[in-house]
């Protein structure tokens, strides 16, 4: 049984005070979380998890993080602004971005961010910047496909991301010439998984490829990007992934290798996004409308315009009925949003309790890649983004978009001669 973070008369009296829909997030929840991830890798001196902004682009919750010792994962030019907003200084940020303009790393620069290039021909605009920054990560992408104990995780060789073996030479010894003095390497190469030989199996093939690369090139390398993919149990019967042993798997795998290279200095470095957040938000909404024809449809006030990942992976977020969690199950509903566009279903054929319009609708884990993908489809307005504080209370940490937001950017009235 999955459990939301908030009981029914909680959320009863929080939907007083801001209307739904509404992204609500658990401080507690978030804060516990990176409290176990920095458990899980005490035993590495340097490491740190940049948060990837992208994830969850709200400063209130970045600057939770930050609390926590976490820096930031940034890509563009506005995820930096706001980075440089919530005081991230210098190496707390993370600048890992692709099909890069040179504003964008001359922005990272001027922050001291540490860049990550995605592409060899990014060597060219480092030696553009006004000086040449001291450390430069690398994004590898080793080609075919992705396995861990013959199961197929992923498909990096139809990634657009990261740099092939040969290029990876190429780049260091380019970087070398320009005066870059310490090197990271970095991968990311399978998403969502909550298996907890992801980070352990991609560790020893980046603490090996950093072995080798130093041999072939004498560059320094000081640290290893581990980068995002560390998944959430989104479905009841999936089990989450154990950090503490996922840290032990990479403790391992560093000790076997790194070590014996001369390379036990290494900071072992995160980026991390939905590990760090998805459990702890949930879209709050109200059942609406209902329909019967061919099925059984109940409509909310929300729509995919403020949760893609149903109508963009056909993923599954899991739903429970605000006072009804003990109900029986025994009605079959899609549950829907109002956009003119038939893949705005939040479930399918899902068993629920029976739905009253006025029902609060709780869809489950969607803290990360929830509210950032949201849109304006059928000019409908990004919603609010509301934080359940450890000692209880709530606050608008992001008003709802009104319809002089969506306005803003347009040319009106329009000109009579067109
Ligand atoms: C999206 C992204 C992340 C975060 O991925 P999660 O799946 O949310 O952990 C980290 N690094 C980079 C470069 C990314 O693009």
């Amino acid at each position: 049984m999955k459990k939301p973070f908030v009981d029914a008369n909680t959320l009863r009296d929080i939907v007083a005070t801001y209307p739904t829909p509404f992204h609500l997030y658990d401080e507690q929840g978030i804060r516990e979380n990176a409290r176990k991830l920095h458990q899980a890798f005490a035993w590495n001196k340097g490491f740190k998890e940049y948060f990837a902004v992208k994830a969850t682009p709200n400063p209130t919750i970045l600057a939770i993080l930050k609390e926590e010792g976490c820096g930031v994962d940034c890509a563009t030019a506005t995820e930096l602004m706001l980075a440089d907003q919530v005081g991230f200084k210098g190496p707390e940020i993370m600048f890992s971005s692709n099909m890069t303009s040179l504003e964008d790393f001359q922005q990272a620069h001027s922050l001291g961010a540490i860049i990550n290039l995605d592409d060899l021909t990014d060597v060219e605009y480092i030696a553009k910047l006004e000086t040449i920054p001291e450390t430069i990560c690398l994004r590898y992408n080793p080609g075919g496909q992705f396995s861990i104990s013959n199961e197929i995780m992923d498909t990096p060789g139809e990634a657009k991301y990261g740099m092939t073996r040969p290029q990876l030479n190429q780049a260091i010894e380019e970087l070398l010439g320009l005066g870059v003095k310490k090197f990271g390497i970095h991968a990311f190469l399978a998403s969502n998984t909550t298996t907890n030989e992801y980070y352990p199996t991609l560790a020893k093939l980046l603490f090996e490829l950093v072995r080798d690369l130093q041999e072939e090139t004498g560059a320094f390398f000081s640290l290893v990007n581990l980068s995002g993919g560390i998944g959430v149990p989104y479905h009841p019967s999936q089990e989450p992934a154990d950090i503490l042993a996922i840290g032990s798997g990479v403790e391992e795998a560093y000790n076997e290798i790194l070590v014996p290279a001369g390379l036990g200095d290494l900071s072992i470095v995160a980026e991390l996004g939905r590990f760090m957040l998805a459990p702890y938000g949930h879209l709050i909404a109200t059942a609406v409308r209902r329909k019967d024809i061919y099925k059984n449809y109940i409509g909310l006030d929300a729509s995919a315009a403020n949760l893609m990942r149903p109508a963009m992976y056909g993923s599954y977020h899991h739903i429970t009925i605000a006072g009804k969690e003990n109900a029986p199950h025994d009605h079959i509903y899609d549950v829907v949003g109002g956009l003119c566009e038939n893949n705005d279903k939040f479930a399918i054929n899902r068993k629920l309790p029976e739905i009253e319009l006025g029902d609060l609708v709780i869809i489950h884990d969607t803290g990360a890649h929830g509210f950032s993908m949201g849109y304006n489809y059928n000019g409908k307005l990004r919603s609010a983004e509301v934080l359940l504080k450890s000692d209880g209370s709530t606050e608008l940490i992001r008003r709802a978009e009104t319809p002089e937001d969506y306005f803003a950017t347009l040319k009106l009235p329009v000109s009579s001669r067109l």
